[in-house]
């Protein structure tokens, strides 16, 4: 699925154990992607890494390899929980990417004898708990979960040696900065600290002068660049015909694998009801929905069981489904990193896919500052063979956030229709319920209802507090 061009570095060159390589090689993995080649051999001498990896780049491998390797000496047979110090921990903003990476760690370390485990809010504890207890030598964790297991003593981090940071950008979009703060603070001085972003705001740039010590800049792809081997198309649509054009799309290309994105979690429901009604297999992820649910919404989708997953934003994060072939942005974010980070979703390692997106003239504004963000201009079509007001019997009750418009997109799939535009409306947020930053919980579920908090506390927040945060080593 990687392309890499004849010269490049094999795994082996790396000196990476014959445990780690008979991992790889069960993922089937040939050669080292671009941002592996460059990260791993820096993280095994130990540097600091400030990554700017886009998604999908491989960038998980690019840090848990040499981290595996690194701690190989430690892994120990021991019963004893004292003999298994959680050493380095992985921190990520959001469940979904908490529990891919940890299912990468433990694929890669299933041969070694090293010990991982994921910890996460929206379900229930214990058996977290039991986990943290047993000992185990990588932990992977959102914040606000690490610090609850914190508070009830359940983990130790003072032989913390290793801290990574992945998608340090939303964490600070998420306003998890203070959590970081508390968790650095809770961790050895002298370790060892890599911090992986898709997009770097001065405010990223900040607190990685803030945390990492003389850090190597390694860098794949342009700065808040979006993948090349994606092809992004967007196309003008009355807003009250965008749920129609959504499964005119669907249903006129044969797509299957599609995640359409929304920017709300009453517009995920509403959409996923009109695509179940039209016949096309539906399923909504968003806040609303349990832990539970949301992954089983996941495995349906890996799966092949539906063929439209409609997430809010917080899917855009962690999603792992090799070469998922077409993203669709229902909604343009209200923010132009998160256009970044929806798309990367398709077009993952190597692989190519169709970003496909709907606006309505309200949306200008959007989609200037996504084209300013990925310094490229889009182009715009029409939908072809679509009449969005035939759509209208079908049209949800609420036509302010629906919508509709055909597509043609990128290139691949050629044979798609002209389209027309309108209006839409816009308001919202993100699902703010993955928005939340610590909050000390005591049952795991209840997490599953944090609804209420804001956004975003962003710049000046994170400013501020940078300044407090202790430079390293
Ligand atoms: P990531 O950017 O870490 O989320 O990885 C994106 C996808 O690429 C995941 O499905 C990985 O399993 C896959 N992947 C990572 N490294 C390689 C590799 N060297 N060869 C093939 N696939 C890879």
């Amino acid at each position: 699925m990687v392309d890499n061009p004849a010269s490049v570095p094999c795994f082996e060159d790396f000196g990476l154990a014959e445990k780690i390589l008979r991992a790889l090689n069960d993922q089937g993995y040939t050669s080292p992607t671009p941002i592996q080649q460059k990260a791993i051999p820096v993280v095994l001498q130990g540097r600091d890494v400030m990554g700017a990896a886009q998604t999908g780049t491989g960038k998980t491998a690019g840090f848990s390899l040499p981290v595996i390797q690194a701690l190989l000496p430690m892994a120990n047979a021991s019963m004893s929980p004292a003999r298994h110090p959680v050493r380095a921990l992985i921190l990520t903003p959001t469940r979904e990417l908490a529990d891919q990476v940890a299912d990468n760690v433990r694929n890669y370390a299933r041969y070694t004898g090293l010990r991982s485990a994921v910890v996460f809010g929206g379900v229930d504890m214990a058996v977290q708990t039991t986990a943290l207890r047993a000992g185990v030598e990588i932990l992977i964790a959102t914040p606000g979960r690490l610090l609850d297991h914190v508070q009830q003593k359940t983990v130790n981090l003072s032989q913390t040696s290793i801290l990574i940071l992945d998608e340090a950008d939303r964490m600070l979009d998420m306003g998890f900065l203070p959590d970081l703060q508390r968790i650095i603070n809770l961790l050895p001085q002298k370790r060892q600290n890599l911090m992986f972003s898709a997009t770097f705001s001065p405010e990223i740039k900040k607190l990685a002068a803030s945390f990492l010590s003389n850090p190597v800049t390694i860098e794949v792809a342009r700065s808040n660049a979006t993948a090349d081997n994606v092809s992004q198309t967007v196309y003008q649509v009355d807003e009250a015909d965008k749920s129609e054009a959504v499964a005119h799309l669907i249903q006129s290309q044969s797509l299957k694998q599609v995640l359409v994105f929304t920017n709300t979690r009453v517009g995920a429901s509403r959409l996923t009801r009109l695509l179940e009604k039209k016949g096309i297999r539906s399923t909504a992820i968003h806040g609303d929905k349990t832990q539970p649910e949301r992954m089983a919404a996941l495995e349906a989708f890996k799966k092949g069981e539906i063929d439209a997953l409609v997430a809010t934003d917080v899917a855009a994060r962690g999603l792992d489904i090799v070469e998922l072939p077409c993203v669709i942005n229902y909604d343009l974010p209200f923010t132009a990193e998160d256009y970044v980070h929806r798309i990367g979703r398709t077009g993952r390692a190597g692989a190519s896919g169709d970003a496909i997106s709907l606006y309505s003239p309200k949306d200008e504004r959007f989609l200037a500052d996504i084209e300013k963000l990925i310094k490229r201009k889009l182009p715009r079509a029409t939908l072809a063979g679509f009449d969005g007001k035939k759509s209208s019997s079908a049209r949800p009750v609420e036509r302010r956030r629906e919508g509709g418009s055909g597509l043609t997109a990128s290139g691949k799939r050629s044979d798609r229709s002209p389209y027309k535009s309108v209006v839409l409306e816009r308001k919202g947020k993100h699902d703010p319920w993955f928005d939340k930053p610590y909050e000390p919980s005591l049952s795991s579920v209840v997490e599953a209802k944090e609804g209420k908090n804001p956004t975003k506390q962003p710049k000046k927040k994170v400013a501020a507090l940078l300044g407090g945060v202790p430079k390293k080593k």
